[in-house]
């Protein structure tokens, strides 16, 4: 795929009347990945394109692997809403927006499984998984092939072409509200793929502990095992991998203990 004049090549151009400015100058280093929620591309191109609606993303993502274009990409778009992510506040204008055509969770109903505007789908099109703010397993409409295919092949076109270092999901700039992408989508996969090289200079990957007391486990859930001890607030960890909302992590740790409690050898 092929970025010319902050478009993306082959992709059908339907400009939104939502915009925001330009970026401020290398302000955009990150793509935000979106599900639409709703029942096909379609209508969400054409809420993502009414002016009453005040939202808008650069892309739309067909089932079919379609593509469709809202904004050129030095434009900033109304996608992210309130959103935070370490320092970092209200990202539509540091990021491009995909939007997946998805319809997001779904609930179990006679072995069939609906979605919040009354659509059934067969189990073949539901993932079950576990998404990183939940500890149990939900429902979830599968991305097809083409389409996970296509935003990974935007992604490497974005990075090709503007200074991109992160990529995130919108679970992960409004944990609070937001569960887009969801467990349905490789996200921790694909970025590790995408911006691999990036990460490997920025050496390990570290993660601080926000909650007062945190309990270790032998395995990614909140009934497994617990391991020796617990980690206080502000600890810093190394993470070594993220899996279903969990990360396994690393602990550094150094001091004084009393001789009569350890055997050297
Ligand atoms: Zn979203």
């Amino acid at each position: 795929m092929n970025i010319a004049n902050h478009h993306l090549e082959g992709a059908d151009c339907i400009e939104s009347p939502n915009q925001g400015g330009p970026y401020a100058p290398g302000a955009l280093d990150t793509i935000i990945i979106h599900f639409t929620a709703g029942a096909n591309a379609e209508s969400a191109i054409d809420t993502l394109c009414n002016v009453e609606r005040e939202v808008s993303a650069h892309l739309v993502v067909a089932r079919n692997g379609t593509v469709s274009q809202l904004l050129p990409f030095n434009i900033i778009g109304w996608h992210a809403g309130h959103s935070k992510w370490g320092e970092r506040e209200g990202f539509n204008q540091y990021s491009i927006g995909i939007e997946i055509d998805n319809a997001g969770e779904l609930e179990e109903r006679d072995g069939c499984y609906e979605s919040w505007f009354g659509r059934a789908y067969p189990p073949e099109e539901v993932v079950h998984g576990v998404h990183r703010h939940q500890t149990r397993e939900s429902h979830w409409h599968r991305y097809t092939p083409e389409q996970l295919r296509v935003v990974e092949a935007i992604c490497a076109a974005l990075i090709e072409t503007y200074p991109i270092e992160h990529i995130l999901g919108h679970e992960e700039i409004a944990p609070d509200r937001k569960v887009d992408p969801g467990p349905a989508f490789p996200l921790d996969q694909m970025r590790a793929r995408l911006l691999n090289t990036a990460t490997a200079d920025a050496g390990p990957d570290k993660a601080t502990v926000k909650a007062k007391r945190l309990n270790i486990r032998a395995e990614p859930n909140g009934q497994a095992e617990r391991q020796a001890g617990h980690l206080l607030q502000g600890t810093e960890v190394e993470v070594l991998e993220e899996k279903d909302g969990w990360c396994r992590v690393k602990v550094e740790l150094e001091g004084w203990v009393s001789k009569r409690y350890v055997e050297r050898s």
